[in-house]
């Protein structure tokens, strides 16, 4: 920042000795070329005397040109350096502005998700981001421009206190009226940002959607209202830009109106010699573009407020989010098991907490479903554990920790996750399963793969482990790509496995396969396994079946113990089997 302060004020001091130049050549042109002969010198001279004898240079015609064309020169060569660091500066800095947000986002805790659009979120760090660093620019520049009218301000004021008195009062007289067009800009700023949010909400929204948007066949409305978002956006940036576009509407006529009351009265009024005059009026011609140019920067900095309020909103309620990482314990393993002591927990836009009064034991090595009906709090439990959500009170206890003990890393280290349709990145298969851990050596990727029950499938796409899999490349089944990404669960041998049970795409074979898949993890590695369970097939080899009710263990038992009594499971099982047994007879 101060290099590119230096450079601007350099820049605006060549300036000033090549403008300041002008005067001196001019009379000394009058007069003959011959300083001897100068009739009543203008002021400059006088520095212009010290100056030259101080640099060893006669004071001639010739000199006097080669010194203001290499102040030209100079301040060329400083307004280019200037340009090109200004923006070498400026997009490095909108780049710290965009990871430093994103860093926080992903330091934030998941509530903070629950919260805000993810295409408000992408909208800030694309482009308000970079309009808010935008501001700073525009302060540098209007300093720069402030530099500059001190120096045309002190060089007129030399020539004419009179003058330049009057044509500041006149000039700040008539820029009164840009204030209504200020104001506007301000607006039209705010109007975009709003428009540029609903676009981007919309849009994520709608590519997410996509599946849905084809099969209802709502193209055309969709298409309709998006045109409606860029038009809105487009409007808005047209009207900034028209604002500044009458800026110089203002001011050149008013500085013209100031220079030809000029010519008109400074013969007569204050006395000026024509020469200094002429200068005078070219100093004024000179001053346009740097008015204009403070006009349209404050313009700028207007229309951009709104962008910096919005993320600095946004800077400080990420700042708010953060994880909590206080844990000083790293986790190495679960030797006892996991328990839950009295545990609840409200969302922060809950009227009733999602889960009440949990008191569970779920032990090491072991095979636990987790049963209930849909919203019984079943996922909310699971987020508890790898501490994407914080209990609001009572405790879980890992062994003889409390979770909060522990550092996230080595938390989350600890405890794989499986969703129910996970998300697989256009990478290779390969990439997938290592995405935890990709140091993972060739044998321990199989041997995970084996474990998942993945090595069949992945032998079979066109490249094996290097085929590229992901949405867009359409090659695996809803229970492949489970299976898939239980492979890369496996991979980082994690003493606690979770998974949630994939509801749809799995035929009987592959539920069979999917149960024989977890009795071998559970009986091979050890691992702690934690099901969400939707159907029942994959339960009944369960260790324990937890069954959550409106937020409340409602039972514990294994099936045969379950089915005993009369409860949701037992209820639950009976219904399905009995639908299964009359869709066989039928
Ligand atoms: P399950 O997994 O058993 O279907 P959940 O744990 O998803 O149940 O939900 C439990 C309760 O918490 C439900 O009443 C649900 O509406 C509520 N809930 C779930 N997620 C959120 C959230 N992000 N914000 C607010 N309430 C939520």
């Amino acid at each position: 920042m101060a290099v590119l302060v230096l450079l601007d004020i350099s820049q605006v001091a060549f300036e000033g000795v090549s403008v300041a130049m002008l005067l001196p050549i001019f009379e000394l042109f009058i007069s003959g070329g011959d300083p001897a002969n100068l009739e009543n010198p203008s002021i400059f001279w006088r520095v212009l005397n010290e100056g030259f004898a101080y640099l060893g240079l006669d004071v001639s015609l010739r000199t006097m040109s080669i010194v203001t064309f290499s102040a030209i020169v100079m301040r060329q060569l400083f307004k280019y350096a200037s340009t090109v660091f200004r923006a070498r500066l400026r997009n490095n800095y909108i780049r710290d502005a965009q990871m430093a947000i994103i860093r926080s986002v992903f330091g934030a805790n998941i509530s903070y998700f629950d919260r805000g659009s993810t295409g408000d979120l992408i909208n800030d760090l694309v482009n308000e981001s970079a309009h808010a660093v935008g501001i700073i620019f525009i302060l540098i520049a209007s300093l720069n421009t402030f530099f500059l009218l001190a120096v045309y301000g002190g060089l007129l004021t030399s020539l004419s206190w009179q003058l330049t008195a009057m044509s500041a009062g006149i000039f700040v007289f008539v820029s009164l009226p840009m204030r209504g067009l200020i104001r506007k800009s301000r607006e039209s700023g705010e109007n975009r940002l709003v428009a540029s949010r609903g676009l981007t909400s919309f849009l994520v929204e709608r590519l997410r959607l996509v599946r849905l948007l084809r099969l209802s066949g709502s193209e055309d409305r969709e298409t309709e209202q998006v045109r409606n978002l860029f038009t809105a956006i487009a409007d808005h940036t047209t009207t900034i830009q028209t604002l500044r576009a009458r800026i110089p509407l203002f001011i050149e006529p008013i500085v013209i109106l100031l220079l030809l009351g000029f010519i008109v009265t400074s013969q007569d009024m204050f006395g000026l010699k024509p020469a200094v005059a002429l200068i005078f009026v070219g100093m004024m011609v000179r001053l346009v573009p740097v008015l204009q140019q403070l006009a349209v920067t404050y313009q700028g900095a207007m229309a951009t407020l709104p962008s910096v309020r919005k993320i600095s909103g946004r800077v400080e309620s990420l700042a708010t989010a953060k994880e909590v990482d206080a844990g000083t314990v790293s986790f190495t393993g679960l030797e006892r098991g996991i328990r839950f002591e009295d545990v609840f927990f409200a969302y922060e836009s809950g009227t009733v907490p999602a889960l009440e009064a949990i008191n569970l034991e779920i032990p090491k090595g072991k095979f636990t479903a987790l049963v209930g009906p849909s919203g019984a709090g079943k996922s909310t439990l699971i987020d508890l554990l790898p501490r994407l959500r914080r209990v609001s009170s009572g405790q879980i206890w890992f062994d003889g920790h409390r979770l909060e003990d522990f550092t996230l890393e080595s938390l989350r280290n600890g405890v794989a996750f499986v969703p129910q349709s996970p998300d697989v990145f256009n990478v290779t298969a390969s990439s997938h399963i290592r995405y935890g851990r990709p140091e993972a050596t060739d044998a321990e990727m199989a041997e995970a793969a084996r474990l998942a029950g993945a090595t069949a499938f992945i032998a079979q796409l066109p490249q094996g482990y290097d085929t590229l899999v992901g949405e867009d490349a359409g090659l695996l089944s809803g229970g492949q790509r489970q299976r898939l990404d239980l492979a890369r669960a496996l991979l980082c041998q994690c003493s606690v496995l979770i998974l949630d049970e994939p509801t749809s795409g799995l035929d009987a074979d592959s539920v069979e396969v999917f149960q024989e898949t977890l009795l071998r993890i559970r009986e091979e590695t050890g691992t702690t396994i934690i099901l969400i369970a939707h159907g029942f097939s994959s339960v009944v080899s369960a260790d324990q079946i937890v069954v959550l009710e409106g937020g409340r263990v409602s039972t514990i038992g294994t099936h045969e113990e379950l089915m005993k009594t009369d409860n949701w499971y037992s209820g639950a099982f009976r219904k399905q089997h009995r639908a299964a047994l009359a869709a066989d007879a039928g």
